[in-house]
């Protein structure tokens, strides 16, 4: 087997002209040696057979070698350096821009520099659209600016705007419900929904389908509290929904601080009026590119073990937490493992999925799963995406079998206490897109994504807050840390894991 030892390795492309991307760190051998207690069997353990977990723990010296290299050797701060690198350089990627598929022309070369087997693209079809002038000025009782984000694909205003009187509601039960008269006054007017962010999956229907049930109201448009947990001031972004047999009505998000104003001033009985311009476009379908690249395994190389991330963010930031760090350790996975001469017997697969953002489905999944259904379902281990932050990572929310699970938890607490202090698995997995869901739902294969301070991740979520200044080269690390030995672990155990009943 060739070696990487001892040599530094340099990515080079057209824009990136020398990127540090590791050295290796060759102390010893790197196969699986006797592994020390790691605390006790849970339940879900009841069917895994005693021979399996001893051959997990059998793992503990190479997973301490992961994480010498990656948290003091000299894979330390490597993943930081390379996201600043790849955000700096191609800025936010929205589906359709210029700026996306220069980043996936990158990942794609840097794939080939890895040294990955079929490192390649494969078309995704989706659509296009363009941010135009968008604006919302409080006129009445007095004028103020408010910044605003149009969503995706919200229907355009006229050029002038709307100018209307608004209502303020805090929920769709308000509605229902028929909260002070609010029907009878809602016709013919901008809606606010000034919401809290309540929990991560019910928050996210206020921006998915205001303009739906703003609508079936008699609203003309709505404007959104921010899906956000923490605000300076910073509206955020995000895909909406419309539905056939309500018409399609203007939609926007608005800063927490600002929705919070309006509510003030609404109940004290204040008139308020909003003029509202979004000149948002829509301007066909676009082709866009998965890009894939093998670490072809040693003995099984058709089975496999994902690890993920999507290459397309919104169009403000830097798409650095969402999703340009799951690029990077999708790409850094396999570098370390080669790196370290450490070939599993099944290969480990990159994607690095395009047009997540766009679309109610994570479209570049979706038609992946279209054109790769049986393999998917036959010959996969389990699907790992890094798309939920990083802080603080403490292990995995994963959806699996109770013997899955227990499999994951046995290997997490290879990493216990050197690269994370006490692990956890998390289910149910949230009802939130992600690219492995279609996956997972279409295959019964059990997946994960990272289980971290989602809190803290939901201040930068589709803001211009997202840049990689928001994040910090010791969290990466340990994400990096986690991934790389959880597939190298899953890739190279006697058996794949057992799947769910779809
Ligand atoms: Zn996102
Ligand atoms: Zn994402």
């Amino acid at each position: 087997m060739k070696s990487f030892c001892n040599r530094i390795r340099f990515i080079s492309s057209f824009l990136l002209s020398a990127t540090l991307f590791g050295v290796a760190n060759c102390q010893g051998g790197f196969q699986p040696g006797n592994g020390g207690e790691n605390g006790q069997q849970s339940q879900l353990c009841t069917n895994v057979s005693q021979s399996l977990l001893e051959e997990i723990k059998r793992y503990q010296p190479i997973v301490n070698q992961i994480g010498q290299l990656i948290l003091n050797g000299t894979y330390k701060g490597i993943a930081y350096k390379n996201l600043s690198e790849f955000v700096d350089n191609f800025g936010s990627r929205l589906t359709g821009s210029e700026s996306l598929e220069k980043s996936i022309d990158h990942v794609l070369n840097t794939m080939k520099f890895i040294g990955l087997d079929d490192a390649h693209c494969e078309d995704v079809t989706a659509p296009k659209w363009v941010r135009g002038y968008e604006s919302l000025t409080m006129t009445v009782p007095y004028k103020k600016n408010i910044q605003v984000l149009g969503l995706l694909p919200t229907v355009q205003t006229p050029e002038e705007g709307i100018t209307s009187e608004i209502v303020v509601v805090e929920s769709y039960r308000d509605l229902q419900e028929n909260k002070n008269d609010v029907l009878s006054r809602v016709k013919g007017k901008i809606l606010v929904f000034n919401h809290p962010f309540d929990d991560a999956v019910n928050a996210v229907t206020y921006r998915h389908r205001s303009a739906i049930e703003g609508a079936k109201v008699g609203a003309i448009a709505t404007i959104v509290r921010s899906y956000a947990t923490f605000s300076l001031s910073t509206p955020h972004t995000g895909e909406m929904h419309y539905e056939d047999d309500t018409p399609p009505i203007p939609s926007a998000e608005i800063a927490i601080e600002d929705a919070e104003l309006l509510g003030r001033l609404y109940d004290r009985g204040q008139k308020i009026v909003l003029n509202l311009i979004l000149r948002n476009q829509r301007v066909g379908n676009i082709t866009t590119r998965n890009t894939i690249g093998d670490l072809k395994g040693s003995s099984i190389p058709d089975e496999y073990v994902l690890v993920s991330g999507h290459a397309d963010s919104w169009d403000v930031g830097q798409g650095a937490l969402d999703d340009g760090y799951g690029v990077i350790l999708s790409l850094l996975v396999p570098d370390v493992l080669k790196t370290m001469n450490l070939i599993p017997k099944r290969t480990v697969r990159s994607i690095v999925w395009t047009a997540e953002e766009i679309s109610k489905v994570p479209l570049g999944a979706q038609q992946y799963l279209e054109q790769h259904g049986d393999e998917l379902r036959n010959k996969y281990s389990f699907f790992l995406e890094a798309d939920s932050g990083i802080f603080n990572a403490r292990g995995l929310i994963m959806n699996g079998t109770d013997e899955a699970q227990c499999i994951i938890s046995e290997i997490l607490k290879l990493l216990e206490p050197h690269i994370i202090e006490k692990t956890r698995v998390v289910t149910p997995f949230p009802d939130l897109k992600t690219d492995i869901v279609p996956l997972m739902r279409a295959t019964g294969v059990p997946g994960a994504i990272l289980d971290t301070d989602g809190e803290k991740y939901f201040w930068y979520h589709h803001s211009n807050a997202d840049t990689v200044t928001a994040l910090n080269p010791n969290d990466l690390d340990v994400c990096l840390a986690l991934m790389t030995s959880l597939s190298y672990v899953l890739a190279d155990l006697s058996i794949m894991l057992p799947k769910m009943v779809v």
